[in-house]
């Protein structure tokens, strides 16, 4: 491949991408530093090279292993925009995948904490960190359910796999005043819940904020 293909390849990619954030937009994303992120973050870097030609289709995508979806761009903005509606410096992500996800945060919040239960996956993930640099997302192998505590509290913390009730660890790794993102629901039916904490109490107000489709919240780590 010539430099001349590569820099094709390259400004098809951002005119492509420049449709998908016109896209978002149509779709009731506002908020113009979500959008700036998503214009940024090279979504065809975080797929299979089989699938990175369809990057900036609003669609979810296989992301390897079980052909695990990555979720829909949309999803990736609202996740996002939900985290910035407030200042919010430190976020935990639950659920890795591709990276996709964190490394849109990372360019809107100062640190992005971010920790999967399958190895093969967060391996890759950390090599596509490494090679966009972003220096501020830290990855962990772990399992979610239980957050991960040794950097607790959290302005935020967003699951992108759906779980069948709250998790109770993850609440209280919650900053005062901060807010859980968190899909909550079966295979067929699931709602997106914004659970914040009350100031330093641990009482928590919940608002349901729209149906979604994630994959399920697994218990327990594999390698
Ligand atoms: N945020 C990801 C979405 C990945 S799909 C992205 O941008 O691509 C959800 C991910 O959650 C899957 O990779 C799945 O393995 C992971 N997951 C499911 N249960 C988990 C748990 N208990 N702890 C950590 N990760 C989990």
């Amino acid at each position: 491949m010539t430099v001349q293909d590569l820099a094709g390849i390259g400004m098809t990619s951002e005119r492509t991408r420049e449709r998908m954030v016109r896209q978002l937009e149509q779709l009731g994303i506002a908020d113009p530093r979500v959008l700036e992120a998503m214009r940024r973050v090279p979504r065809h870097i975080f797929l299979d090279e089989a699938l990175a030609h369809r990057a900036y289709e609003n669609t979810a995508l296989p992301i390897g292993h079980s052909a695990r979806p990555s979720p829909s761009p949309t999803s990736v903005a609202l996740l996002a925009q939900l985290v910035v509606a407030e200042p919010r410096r430190r976020v935990l992500e639950v659920g890795t995948g591709s990276g996709y996800q964190a490394a849109v945060l990372a360019q809107l919040v100062e640190r992005v904490y971010t920790v999967e239960r399958i190895k093969p996956l967060l391996r890759k993930a950390r090599e596509r960190f490494r090679r966009l640099g972003l220096r501020n997302v830290v990855a962990a192998h772990l399992d979610g359910v239980c957050g991960w505590p040794e950097y607790a509290p959290y302005d935020a913390i967003v699951v992108t796999a759906a779980a069948r009730q709250v998790p109770v660890e993850l609440l209280e790794q919650l900053a005062p005043d901060g807010v859980l993102v968190i899909p909550v629901g079966d295979a067929s039916r699931q709602e997106l819940r914004l659970v914040r904490r009350r100031g330093e109490t641990r009482r928590f107000a919940e608002t349901v904020v729209a149906a979604v489709r994630f994959v399920p919240l697994v218990e327990g780590s594999t390698s």
